[in-house]
């Protein structure tokens, strides 16, 4: 599943492409037909990324939302041509400047303002959102007997957190993944959340995942980081920092990789 900066960052992408003009909807697979006639030809005002949620605000006060789960996807073709929709294209919006396929969301619908705000009450702050109320998910943290590991991942607590940000962060502040949010001083869990806002940032910036540091590495002059190098722990055999054998264990369902060195219990 795309993690926060992804959704942000296909925000960023897509607004250039889409916001301020008529947008022609449609539904090829069909699937979407009645939600696209809703709003189809209108201005679309604005993209905005909340976690991994994106909503589309339209100037007949309509507001999208769409949620990519593990395989949703966009397609772009920028120019005024239309290419031929591969695949199961849920939804497609098209400009003189691009045409933009959704295939395969969670979630890909038209509501209201109120639908937005029923799906905002259920989630967390964004650290990547400039209006994030940091404190609110450190209260959340602090009170819970559950392992780091796991708070991190539910969107209650915060939002645009996967597996590699949650077990990068946690390496970074040398906090094992089995230590409870009660178990931690505030002091660190606000340390947590820096991490992360940084982390997402450059995520975005990138447009790819890279939380190594480059005095970790002694890289080469102008030698970009190569993809088994880019995480200390995450999906790899020893600790980049200290070469250590990394462990997994299993939180909200899928491994959190650790460096039982780095991050003592
Ligand atoms: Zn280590």
């Amino acid at each position: 599943m795309p993690e926060g900066h992804t959704i942000h960052r296909i925000a960023n992408d897509h607004t250039p492409l889409l916001v301020g003009m008529p947008v022609r909807v449609s539904s090829p697979q069909g699937r979407f037909e009645a939600d696209a006639a809703r709003v189809d030809g209108q201005v679309l005002d604005k993209i905005e990324a909340y976690g991994k949620h994106l909503f589309y605000w339209w100037a007949n006060g309509d507001v999208g939302h769409v949620h990519l789960g593990l395989f949703g996807k966009f397609r772009v073709a920028k120019g005024p041509d239309a290419p031929d929709p591969v695949g199961l294209v849920r939804m497609r919006m098209r400009t003189d400047a691009a045409t933009i396929d959704l295939a395969g969301p969670t979630d890909c619908t038209i509501g209201t303002p109120d639908d937005r705000a029923k799906i905002l009450a259920r989630l967390g702050p964004d650290p990547l959102r400039r209006d994030a109320k940091p404190q609110v998910a450190i209260d959340k943290m602090a009170k819970s007997k559950q392992p780091l590991g796991a708070i991190l991942l539910d969107q209650k607590v915060l939002c645009g957190i996967g597996n590699v940000y949650r077990a990068e962060a946690l390496f970074v502040n040398g906090i094992h993944p089995l230590r409870t949010g009660t178990g931690t001083d505030p002091v660190e869990l606000m340390a947590l959340w820096t991490t992360m806002v940084a982390m997402l940032r450059k995520g975005v910036k990138d447009n790819r995942i890279v939380t190594v540091e480059a005095r970790d590495l002694d890289l080469p002059r102008g030698r970009r980081i190569r993809r088994g190098e880019a995480t200390y722990v995450y999906h790899r055999d020893r600790c980049l920092r200290c070469g250590t054998a990394i462990q997994t264990v299993a939180l909200a369902g899928r491994p959190c990789y650790f460096c039982p060195t780095c991050q003592p219990q």
